[in-house]
């Protein structure tokens, strides 16, 4: 926890604080569309309708895994935020920057653990 040295400093944390939410308030919400369209294609993918042309199988079998791993990652950071974790790396626990979070809504990891996480793969 945070030691308040004053109350100035106080109100300086939680002024911070508020305009940290408020960055978060863009990328949550792109967070959730992408949510909602990765469910609708994947159920759109898998449920040809009767008379559709057929896709080249190749096209569901690459895209799909792909879409199902888009939407775990994107499930992955809701489930973060929904116990207010979105924003924070979930390895060292540092505050991403919220650009970086408005590039892509869905990382969980800061740019360092990233490399970590990369170079431990190799
Ligand atoms: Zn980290």
């Amino acid at each position: 926890m945070l030691e308040m040295k004053s109350p100035r400093m106080g109100a300086l944390v939680r002024h911070k604080w508020r305009g940290r939410r408020a960055g978060l308030t863009a990328p949550l919400a792109r967070l959730e569309r992408e949510h909602v369209a990765l469910l609708l294609a994947i159920c759109e993918l898998e449920s040809p309708q009767p008379g559709e042309d057929r896709r080249p199988p190749a096209l569901d079998h690459f895209l799909l895994p792909m879409l199902r791993e888009d939407l775990s990652r994107v499930q992955h950071a809701l489930a973060r935020a929904a116990h207010g974790a979105y924003g924070s790396c979930e390895m060292c626990h540092k505050l991403l920057p919220i650009r970086e979070l408005e590039a892509r809504p869905s990382t969980t990891l800061c740019s360092a653990c990233t490399r970590r996480m990369v170079k431990s793969l190799k």
